[in-house]
């Protein structure tokens, strides 16, 4: 069985006090792969590493072009090794193959590849004289040390949007995987010492949030953190980081509504509302949770969401003819029981897959609810699992009010012919992303940028590569005076 150390100054080390922890496989209980359990200690090695690569220059300071052959020898590995770390995730997470080879390492691929060449893009503004005595020029640069901190619903992918664009900009980055899902972040950095990204620009500390996550958010030594995942812990980072002033960018939960207007293609939204509710198990901020359906087709609608959400087939992940695998830990198997259990008295139960029949592993299949209530807590509330819920509406304006009416807002879906009620609710929507029939794709060219509770800050995108970095103002005198113009505000009229 493979055991991982830490990667800290492109060397694999043991944690300080030797601590190791199993990594599960969730669609069979088994134990895959020993990591290290690294603790305070260790986080400060590795900023310590960081903080020096950042500040020798011999990074930040390369060319763009330099650093983008580098991330793109990345992305070249990971296309190389397609099916090697496919396989790793699908082990660490249960997804089932045709989603993580398909789509979670082939689309964090495209993201290097955007990065790597967006990189070089960076620019300030144009030149010019605001001021008659001189000329102001704008120059970007890295923001320098930075945290990432990742969740474990895309492991490698969300390495992929908070790490890859920091150290394309020019930072040095620490990373904090998550403790059920370090293994992928684990194999990228042995392709960063592969590629031959110099020493202490990338590390990777494994441990607990507690323990390495609160030390990366103490730590005067951390410039900013990138971070994903739950409000709560988001909230707790902040709170954290402010004492050290540092830059923050929080992508946190999410609770999407999806949006069918009486004209809609019926078979294209329940079919939409299927694989946008059920992606990655319904283990997505962006997952459609809330399905608002206009009342003239409300009954069809149900009817055919049932039919298609019954066929779904949940079961062993590495069977390409598998739809979904298990939930990723016990724990998340049993706050989704519970939140079907919480349904059950706020709402209509209208399907309910269960799990019976699984020997071992964390298995649940797809819940349906129905409910008039836009307060009950399984429509307001993160479930994080298979369990959308269907709500009728009258009118536009309601289905907005409705649609808005809760503290997230990462991502959201309109499903109608009607181009003005689009365009209208794409203006209307309260939510980062808004799509128009069609739920969950994010081109490497577009920002996932949320609003309200669901966070700040951009991943993906220019906007992204933006937010690891800051503007610097350079002026240069033009006058060449030894007393310049306006110094008369010190001088005052002496000679
Ligand atoms: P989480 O519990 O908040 O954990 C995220 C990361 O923070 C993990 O690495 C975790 O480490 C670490 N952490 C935990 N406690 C910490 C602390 N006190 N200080 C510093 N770091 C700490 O989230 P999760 O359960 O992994 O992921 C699910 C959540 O992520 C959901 O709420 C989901 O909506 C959100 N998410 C958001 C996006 C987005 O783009 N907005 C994308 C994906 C997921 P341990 O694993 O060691 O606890
Ligand atoms: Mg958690």
């Amino acid at each position: 069985m493979k055991s991982y150390d830490l990667f800290i100054d492109n060397e694999w080390v043991k944690s300080n006090k030797e601590e190791e922890q199993n990594v599960i496989n969730p669609a069979n209980e088994q134990t895959v792969a020993k990591i290290q359990r690294g603790g305070q200690e260790d986080a400060r090695a590795a900023i310590d590493a960081a903080r020096t690569a950042f500040d020798s220059g011999g990074w930040s300071k390369l060319p763009p072009a330099f650093r983008a052959e580098y991330v793109m020898k990345l992305a070249r590995i990971l296309e190389e090794n397609m099916v090697k770390y496919g396989e790793i995730e699908l082990q660490n997470t249960g997804k089932a193959v045709k989603q993580v080879i398909d789509y979670d390492i082939a689309y964090t691929i495209d993201n290097l590849k955007f990065f790597a060449g967006a990189t070089r893009l960076i620019e300030g503004v144009a030149t010019k004289e605001y001021v008659p005595d001189g000329t102001s020029m704008l120059r970007r640069e890295p923001v320098g040390v930075v945290a990432a901190i990742t969740p474990w619903n895309y492991p490698l992918m969300m390495v992929g949007w908070r790490a890859i664009p920091a150290i394309a900009a020019g930072n040095t980055v620490v990373v904090k995987p998550a403790s059920y899902t370090p293994l992928t972040a684990l194999e990228l950095a042995g392709a960063i010492k592969k590629v031959g990204i110099p020493k202490g620009v990338f590390n990777v500390v494994t441990g607990s949030g507690s323990a390495v996550g609160e030390e990366l958010a103490r730590s005067d030594k951390v410039d900013m953190i990138a971070f994903t995942g739950s409000n709560e812990v988001g909230k707790k980072i902040s709170n954290l980081a402010s004492d050290s002033v540092k830059r923050l960018s929080l992508e946190l939960g999410g609770k999407a509504p999806f949006i069918v207007f009486d004209d809609a293609d019926l078979d294209a939204a329940t079919e939409g509302a299927v694989v946008g509710g059920l992606i990655n198990n319904g283990q997505d901020c962006g997952a459609a949770t809330r399905i608002y359906i206009q009342e003239g087709v409300f009954e069809k609608f149900k009817k055919l969401m049932i039919e298609k959400l019954s066929r779904i087939r949940v079961g062993n992940p590495t069977d390409p003819k598998t739809d979904l695998g298990p939930l990723i830990s016990k724990e998340q198997q049993a706050k989704v029981k519970d939140y079907i259990e919480i349904g059950k008295k706020e709402a209509e139960i209208l399907y309910e897959g269960g799990s019976r029949g699984f020997e071992s592993g964390f298995f649940l299949r797809p819940a349906l609810f129905s409910t008039e209530n836009n307060k009950a807590r399984i429509v307001q509330e993160e479930i994080f699992g298979p369990v959308p819920v269907l709500l009728r509406f009258k009118t536009y304006q309601e289905v907005i009010e409705k649609a808005n009416d809760v503290l997230y807002g990462l991502a959201s879906s309109v499903w109608t012919k009607d181009i003005r009620m689009a365009m209208m609710a794409a203006r209307d929507l309260r939510f980062g992303t808004v799509w128009v029939n069609d739920h969950a794709p994010i081109p490497s060219e577009m920002p996932w940028s949320p609003m309200k509770k669901s966070g700040y800050g951009a991943s993906t995108s220019k906007y992204s590569l933006e937010e690891f970095t800051t503007v610097k103002h350079v002026y240069v005198d033009l006058t060449g005076q030894t007393r310049k113009s306006w110094y008369y505000q010190i001088y005052g009229d002496q000679s």
